[in-house]
Order: C-alpha cells, then structure tokens, then sequence
C-alpha cells in the first residue's frame, strides 16, 4: 500500500512515518515544514527507498493536484495542521486556512484521484481524517466522551478541527469518498516540539528554569503515547468500518499538576544532583477558556478493533523522559523558533 501523510514532518505524523515505513508500507510525506516541522523527525526513515517527502502546502490545489497524479497513492491519511491551542488564540486566520481550508483541498483533490482509480484501487481506497477529542468540548468531573457526544468545541484550534471533521463526513455522505475519522486525546512521546506541556516541563527543568502550570493545575487530559496513537490509526486504516468515527484514547487520566510532579520525581531519579525538581513548579495566568477536563472512551476502536494502548502512562512518560536526555541534539536547536519559550494565547 501506498499511504500520502499530510503533516508527516510533524510530531503525530512522522510517528506515523516511520511505524508505516517499518511495517512494510511506502510512504509519500507532503508537509509545508511550518515552524512545528522538523526533517530530523523523519530522518529515521530518509533513506528507505518506499519513502518519498514533498514540500507543499496542503491549500495548494495545483501542488496537491500534481502530487496525487505522480504519487498514485492507495490511501490518504490526514494529519497536517496547525496545533497549538495557545497559537490559535492569537493568530487563529492560520488554524482557518490550514485546517479547514487546507482539508477541503485535499478533499477534492483525493475525490479527483479516488474516482479516477479502477476497481479494486478504487473499493480499497481510504481517506483518514485525523483529529482530537477537544472538538467535544469540555467535560466536568464525571463521564467521557463518545463517538455520539455532541460537538462543542471552545477554541479557535477546536474549532477548525470540528470544521474539518464535519467537512471529511460530508465528503463521505455526499460524494460516497471512502472516509474514515479518529478523534485522539492528548498524545506525548519522542519527537514532541517543545512549545507542549510535555516537553515545556522537561526542558524547562533541565535548564533548571521555572516550570509553568496554566491556573491551579487542575485540568485534567487523557493522556496518550505518540507511538500507542500511531499504532492505532494504521489499525483504523486497515480495518476501519467506512464512514465511521472512533475514539482513541489511553485511559490515563491525569490532573496536570499530577503529570507535572510525575515528570519531576523521574527526573530526580535521573538527575538527582538537581532534587528536588518540584521546587521549580510556577503557577501562571490561565488560558482562556482553559476546557477543564477531557476524557475518551476508547470502547469502540477496542472491541471492533482490537486494539488498545500498548504502555501506561508512567511507563510512557519514563521512555519520553529519558528520549529527551539521550537526545538533545534534536531538541536543543528547536529551542531558538518563533514562540518557543514564550507565554502564548493571552491575547483574548
Ligand atoms: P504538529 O504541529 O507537530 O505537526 C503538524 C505538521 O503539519 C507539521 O509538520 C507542519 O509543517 C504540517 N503543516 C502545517 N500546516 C500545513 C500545511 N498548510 N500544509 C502542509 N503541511 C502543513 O502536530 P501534531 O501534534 O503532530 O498533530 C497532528 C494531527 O493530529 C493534527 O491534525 C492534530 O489536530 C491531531 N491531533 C493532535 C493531538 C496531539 O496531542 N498533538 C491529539 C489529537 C489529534
């Protein structure tokens, strides 16, 4: 199968890249490397003579245009986008285009491309739209969310992801396009760009700087390893029921303050020299609108799919811990992007 990543430079799709690539897949990457980019992240898989990259914006219909009908892809899995919450609140025009404007491009180029393919090219063809659980809104302290919670998203980024999801649907029910979606909760790992929780709290202790927690540190995401999440969309791809959406989460529900202090104490271990690191924890402006929790059942891709998460949350923030300290070579030249570092999405 040949599978065109959008996005694949990125945090989500080059985890995406690399686990294809690995499983016997070849791959076309087409991303704009934005800021959030980075060819490193892809660099595992370079040289594999089933990878190609193309360097397009996904607005670009004569770019996308071209690359379908030189690639011929069988499949088309979704995931360029703009992601930062924090961004989208002050500069919310590029979460627009990208994310809605950018979809309906590829839309209507894969449409062009799936109805010009023959027989059973055509029947096995795909296109997975990628997309998260804050399209849902925010939950209070019970319950979480379904594939048949309503929508109710609350920030610009949401938003544009709830826009394109409605849009991938239609082009489904409409145009009989071959359409799969999944919504994921917050995902974590190597290869994440430091401008996340996740990463924030790492390097920031590392440099022995102070750890920013939005509000109290009391919103609480479910948390998921970027591999798990990659693992699970190739399952969606392949066997996926048409037309349908699913949920994928880890079952990790955390508090960030919990996830804060959990990242601390494994760093102590690591770098005990600099215990405790909880000393650097910072309590700062909360984000507007700040969704107080989000939760995923993830029942439906687990009992339709079989799959679920392959490590828990300490488990995966222990490996993420330790990828961060064994490779600042990749990190440490990030640092030095537009934005990085700074605090983001006061602006409301
Ligand atoms: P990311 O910001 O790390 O990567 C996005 C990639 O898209 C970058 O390589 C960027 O260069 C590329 N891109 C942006 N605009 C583009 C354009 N106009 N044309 C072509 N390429 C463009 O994002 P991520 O965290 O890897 O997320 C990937 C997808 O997964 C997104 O659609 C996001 O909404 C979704 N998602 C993310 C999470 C999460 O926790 N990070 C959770 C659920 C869903």
């Amino acid at each position: 199968m040949k599978l065109l990543i959008t996005g694949g430079a990125g945090f989500i799709g080059s985890a995406v890249a690399r686990r294809a690539i690995a499983e016997g897949l070849a791959v076309v990457n087409v991303d704009k490397l934005t800021y959030a980019a980075n060819p490193a992240n892809v660099a595992p898989v370079a040289d594999s003579p089933r990878y190609a990259f193309e360097h397009a914006d996904i607005c670009d219909a004569t770019a996308m245009a071209r690359i379908f009908a030189e690639h011929d892809p069988d499949a088309v899995m979704h995931l360029a986008a703009e992601s930062h919450v924090d961004r989208s609140i002050d500069w919310p025009g590029a979460f627009i285009q990208t994310n809605i404007v950018g979809t309906y491009v590829l839309l209507e180029t894969a449409r062009t491309h799936w109805r010009g393919l023959s027989g059973d090219r055509r029947g096995a063809f795909r296109f997975h739209h990628v997309s998260t659980d804050e399209v849902y809104g925010a939950l209070g302290p019970e319950g979480l969310f379904t594939e048949a919670t309503p929508y109710a998203p609350n920030s610009p980024y949401s938003a544009s992801k709830a826009g394109s999801d409605h849009l991938a649907r239609a082009w489904g029910e409409t145009y009989g396009l071959p359409v799969l979606v999944t919504n994921c909760s917050n995902n974590y790992g190597p290869y994440h760009f430091p401008e996340k929780l996740i990463p924030v709290v790492i390097l920031s202790a590392l440099a022995g700087k102070p750890i920013p927690v939005y509000g109290r540190g009391e919103n609480v995401r479910d948390w998921l390893f970027v591999e798990d999440h990659a693992d699970a969309l190739l399952t969606v791809l392949r066997r996926g029921r048409l037309g349908e959406t699913y949920n994928i989460g880890g079952a990790n529900e955390a508090r960030n303050i919990d996830l804060v202090q959990i990242l601390c104490r494994l760093l102590d271990e690591f770098r005990p020299a600099d215990a405790p690191h909880e000393r650097l924890i910072t309590f700062v402006a909360d984000r507007p609108g700040h969704d107080l929790r989000y939760a995923i059942d993830a029942g439906k891709i687990e009992s339709e799919l079989g799959w679920s998460p392959s490590v828990t949350l300490e488990q995966g923030l222990r490996l993420t811990v330790r990828w961060y300290l064994d490779n600042e070579a990749w990190w440490r030249p990030l640092l030095t992007r537009e934005g990085v570092g700074d605090r983001l999405g006061l602006k409301a």
